[in-house]
């Protein structure tokens, strides 16, 4: 074909005696061109008016080509592409070929992005012409400008993303180093959000964050300074700083604005967050100041959340510590240094014992018993929750069939689930296959929920339903402390509230405590549920409680949590109950 073409082209420009350079059929080209090439072209004459087109113009620019003739090019370009355009003309001029990507107005006010390739159009030797091929690229521009948003924003809130962030705060590492003033960044994440995802869904989730998203750019207004990392995580660029104190100002003030209520479908949300801050010091990239806002994140996390820590250096070695703990915690299953205590639960009105508690003891090499508070946030998080709290499950049910084949009273075990085990699909699955191992009777088995873990109500109701079918006992532990909703009380297969320990510890001293307490109980019973009492310390206690029909009774009064082996004991111990002395039983009642 390329040899044919040259043959044409050779074969044609011989024949054209006056100027070999041009086809001897230069009409019918011109024609053809000027008719039927897809590329849209206008002759501008010197003084960037337009002479002709040869497209219909009306597409691309809402005018007639009547409208076009004689009007100025620049007229329809806007404002950013005037000088570059009027630049290019002028090179044209001078005898060069251009291109350019442009934006011009559509009549009816909409932009275009158009490429034009400019040629001058000389007659001996002068140019008397522009010729400009003209390309419509919008969409070529537009799928570039979605590329570059995808790669740089995210979706859901508008905001800069992750790679975002880091290159605008390489870039002002770089205009500061050496400076007296330091970049300061801070590391956000919403406390609790997890929750209200798994509660109230995505959705409702994503409408929070858009919110939260909001909120901060009225802290960190300049654009780029606050950028979507991922799910609840937000980083914020804080300013240069000469101390670390004048970063933490600013980040009282995101914290401040995140105090309000959010709102969302009418119901009032209160959120907080905790935040890590970190001021460059000499050697920091972006990367290592990002690391460290996040270690300090964290230790703000540890310290109980709503609030910030600003990094420090001693702070990196913690956060390899928790590393080296989550690889303790593995080990520590199977070498078998997890035990199981026991809690008795006392009949009020009898003084018998008629349940227990499981409760979880970490028998450490080193550090002898961690206690459970130490360790579950971080199992928790880890997803390591799963297979332990599948270890408590099976232990406890093996060890109260082992106690009733003794011949010990046949009384139910409790069983804590941590937020992650009971939003597992297989729960149901793992509760009967532990059954269906040990051979322990469902009525036998309680499991202990907190009240956050049925504020999605459908999902709640789904799983403890199924679990009621198999005959198992649910309770509401730390009952009081949490979201609570006369609702889901009525509508759930919920036998029994533990109210919380801190409405019990100060019965006495507080009437508003007591208030509390005698209210749930006359509220379960009113519902049809039993009442348990925990962290019940003293006789008083114990008094106050009997007095207003609470059914149980759980803590130290009774009997702290025992190892196995003293635990059966108690059980063996047919006459133990709890001490009732009848003095103290009649200064209670004289009391009333
Ligand atoms: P919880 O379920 O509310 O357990 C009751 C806690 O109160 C236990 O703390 C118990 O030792 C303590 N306690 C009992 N009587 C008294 C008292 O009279 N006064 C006071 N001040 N405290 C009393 P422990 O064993 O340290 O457990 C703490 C929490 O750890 C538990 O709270 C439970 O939420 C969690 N936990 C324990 N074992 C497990 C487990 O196997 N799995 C899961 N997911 N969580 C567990
Ligand atoms: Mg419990
Ligand atoms: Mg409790």
């Amino acid at each position: 074909m390329a040899g044919a073409a040259a043959w044409g082209w050779a074969a044609a420009r011989s024949k054209n005696r006056e100027n070999p350079s041009v086809p001897a059929y230069q009409s019918e080209l011109l024609h053809s061109l000027y008719n039927y090439s897809p590329i849209a072209f206008a002759v501008i004459d010197r003084q960037g008016r337009f002479l002709d087109i040869n497209h219909d113009p009306y597409e691309l620019f809402g005018y007639s080509k009547e409208d076009m003739a004689g009007q100025s090019f620049v007229r329809l370009l806007d404002e950013d592409s005037h000088t570059p355009t009027l630049q290019t003309f002028y090179r044209t001029l001078n005898g060069e070929n251009c291109s350019l990507d442009i934006r011009i107005r559509h009549k009816d006010g909409h932009p275009i992005d158009l490429n034009i390739a400019t040629s001058p159009m000389i007659r001996r030797g002068k140019t008397i012409a522009i010729l400009v091929f003209v390309q419509d690229i919008s969409e070529r521009k537009r799928t570039l400008e979605r590329n570059h948003y995808m790669a740089y924003y995210d979706d859901m809130t508008g905001l800069p993303n992750r790679r975002h962030f880091m290159n605008g705060l390489e870039r002002r590492i770089r205009e500061t180093a050496g400076q007296e003033l330091r970049p300061a960044i801070c590391y956000l994440d919403v406390d609790g959000f997890k929750l209200v995802n798994t509660s109230f869904g995505r959705d409702f989730g994503d409408m929070l964050l858009l919110q939260v998203a909001e909120r901060l750019t009225r802290c960190l207004s300049v654009h780029g300074d606050l950028a979507r990392m991922e799910g609840d995580e937000f980083a914020g660029y804080l300013g240069e700083v000469s101390e670390p104190a004048e970063a933490a100002r600013k980040v009282e003030q995101i914290m401040e604005v995140l105090e309000e209520p959010f709102e969302l479908n009418g119901v009032p949300i209160h959120l907080s967050a905790s935040l890590g801050v970190a001021v460059r010091e000499p050697g920091d990239d972006a990367s290592s100041l990002l690391r460290k806002a996040d270690a300090a994140l964290h230790r703000a996390k540890e310290n109980g959340r709503n609030d910030y820590h600003i990094h420090t250096p001693d702070m990196d070695p913690a956060a390899l510590d928790k590393l080296t703990f989550q690889h303790e915690m593995r080990k520590a299953l199977s070498a078998e240094e997890f035990v199981l205590f026991y809690q008795p639960q006392y009949d009020l009105a009898s003084g018998q014992i008629v349940g227990m508690e499981a409760l979880l003891r970490w028998k450490h090499a080193e550090r002898g018993y961690i206690s459970p508070g130490e360790f579950i946030p971080a199992a928790e998080e880890s997803g390591f929750i799963v297979p332990l709290g599948d270890w408590v499950l099976e232990e406890a049910c093996r060890q109260n069939k082992r106690w009733q084949d003794a011949g010990l009273p046949k009384i139910p075990v409790s069983v804590n689930l941590s937020m992650r085990q009971f939003f597992r699909r297989d729960l149901t699955a793992k509760v009967e296959e532990v059954l269906a191992q040990t051979g322990l009777e469902p009525q036998y088995l309680e499991l202990e929920i907190t009240e956050s873990m049925t504020m999605d109500v459908d999902r709640a109701s789904d799983c403890l339903a199924i679990l009621k079918k198999l005959g198992v006992q649910v309770s509401i532990d730390d009952f009081g402390t949490g979201y609570s909703s006369f609702h889901y009380l009525k509508n759930l297969p919920i036998g029994k509230l533990k109210i919380d320990r801190s409405f019990v510890r100060d019965i006495q001293q507080d009437p508003g405590d007591a208030a509390i307490v005698s209210a749930i109980i006359a509220m379960a019973h009113n519902l049809q549920l039993q009442v348990i009492a925990e962290g019940v310390e003293t006789e008083e206690q114990m008094h106050f409680l009997r007095r207003h029909r609470c059914d149980e009774m759980q803590g130290y009064f009774g009997s702290p949590p025992l190892p196995a082996a003293d635990m059966l004991k108690l059980l063996e111990d047919k006459r133990n109950r709890f001490a009732l002395s009848v003095t103290s039983e009649a200064a209670a009642a004289s009391e009333e």
